[in-house]
């Protein structure tokens, strides 16, 4: 029988030391790999070189680097919004969506493939859960965007040195602001956030998803901080009270979207079985243990959760955070087929006024890759217009 070879991205540190022990290698085989792999983001191991040949050999026979195929990589904004999209080796397709800004760079990234929860609104949900994701597909994601920066910065650093000076002296003198879609913006070099807002939920995949955060926080790899990493929950409260035990302090998005529980319930079948009530216990309990702020997601679909009444239901709902709660206004992303509507800007505002007049700290979201479909909710899977990777 044949085995699957070892996805390296799997493995922890202990766990790749075990297996080049068992393959008769010394441990600081394995701190070198690791550094390779999240340090310098290599996916080939004849590029090792440090390694002895038999070793690079004996790696690439058993092991892999990775397991996602590209299907797609489109991009939006003028190159700022990449949307890669991967198929799995089982045949299942998952988003991972990389957003540049002047001086930070985020990527979001898939938990799962489809998703079990249902939202009304959703584009991922429409699709059910097909798999979980393997904390090393979770983490693949992550080096993906790091390794497009990278390669990004680069070529930029050597279209700007081959520049005329008259060119940069254009730019310099330019009155163009440096808003998030001027294509002269600093480019990071590395990936500074990470969010978990891609397709499926974080809690419903809680130990493969924590697995990746720590991997992804190893101090002795990639390095993201933990309040640069960012969780968005469907509301599950089992995985909130678990999230407040962990040592790392990440930071935490609910997904809330409606004030009482009959329009939460209608929105999202989720509620049913951890109403709102028993939601925001579990925030309390959270906001206690932690003393972290939480923001709170909220889709504004026109004429159904979108109503100044409405607003002030939810900034009720929200009075006894003070100002450890803070909530993110994300106008729906238009889903081909589902009967909703994206609230238009004026009723935005307006909602947003009646927060900010209760006090409650907001802000709209402001979306990126709407386009090619890679805005919150739009993840479904399939590439709006192919483009050859
Ligand atoms: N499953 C998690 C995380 C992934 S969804 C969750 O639900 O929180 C990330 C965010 O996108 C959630 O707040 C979700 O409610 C929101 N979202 C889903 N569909 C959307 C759409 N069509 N337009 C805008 N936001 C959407
Ligand atoms: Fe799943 Fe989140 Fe979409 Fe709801 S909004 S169906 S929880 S991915």
């Amino acid at each position: 029988m044949t085995h699957a070879p070892h996805n390296l991205l799997d493995l922890t540190l202990p766990q790749l030391e075990t297996l080049l022990a068992e393959w008769g290698q010394p441990a600081y085989r394995a701190r070198q790999i690791w550094r390779r792999l999240y340090v310098n983001y290599t996916s080939d191991p004849q590029a090792m070189t440090e390694l002895p040949p038999a070793l690079r050999t004996r790696l690439a026979a058993e092991t892999q680097i990775g397991t996602l195929s590209p299907v797609t990589i489109q991009q939006a904004d003028d190159g700022l919004t990449r949307k890669a999209l991967w198929r799995l080796p089982g045949g299942e397709v998952i988003e991972s969506v990389l957003m540049i800004y002047p001086g930070r760079a985020t990527v979001c990234v898939s938990t799962q493939a489809g998703c079990a929860m249902g939202c009304v609104f959703c584009a991922t949900g429409r699709m059910g859960l097909l798999r979980n994701l393997s904390s090393g597909v979770v983490v693949e994601q992550v080096l993906w965007a790091a390794r497009e920066l990278l390669l990004l910065a680069n070529e930029r650093a050597a279209a700007t040195d081959s520049a005329s000076t008259d060119a940069a002296q254009w730019w310099a003198a330019s009155d163009l602001d440096d808003g998030a879609f001027d294509t002269a913006i600093a480019i990071p070099a590395r990936l500074t956030n990470v969010v978990f807002m891609g397709m499926g939920e974080p809690f419903a995949n809680y130990d493969r998803w924590w697995a990746a955060v720590e991997r992804l926080h190893d101090p002795q790899g990639l390095n993201i901080g933990a309040r640069s990493l960012t969780v968005s929950t469907v509301g599950l409260v089992t995985g909130i009270r678990r999230l407040a035990t962990e040592s790392l302090p990440i930071n935490l998005a609910i997904s809330l979207h409606a004030p009482n529980d009959a329009l939460r319930s209608a929105l999202m079948p989720v509620n049913d079985r951890f109403p709102l009530a028993e939601l925001l216990a579990s925030v309390r309990e959270y906001l206690a243990v932690t003393r972290r702020r939480v923001s709170f997601e909220y889709v504004l679909l026109q004429g159904q959760n979108d109503t100044p009444a409405i607003a002030a239901e939810l900034a009720a709902l929200l009075a006894e955070f003070g100002g450890m709660a803070h909530v993110n206004l994300i106008p729906w992303n238009p889903v081909p087929g589902m009967p909703l509507g994206r609230s238009d800007r004026r009723r935005v505002r307006a909602f947003q006024q009646v927060l900010h007049d209760q006090g409650i700290g907001c802000t709209v979201r402001v979306e990126r890759g709407v386009a090619i479909a890679a805005a919150c909710g739009q993840l479904a899977g399939a590439p709006i217009a192919l483009q050859p990777v």
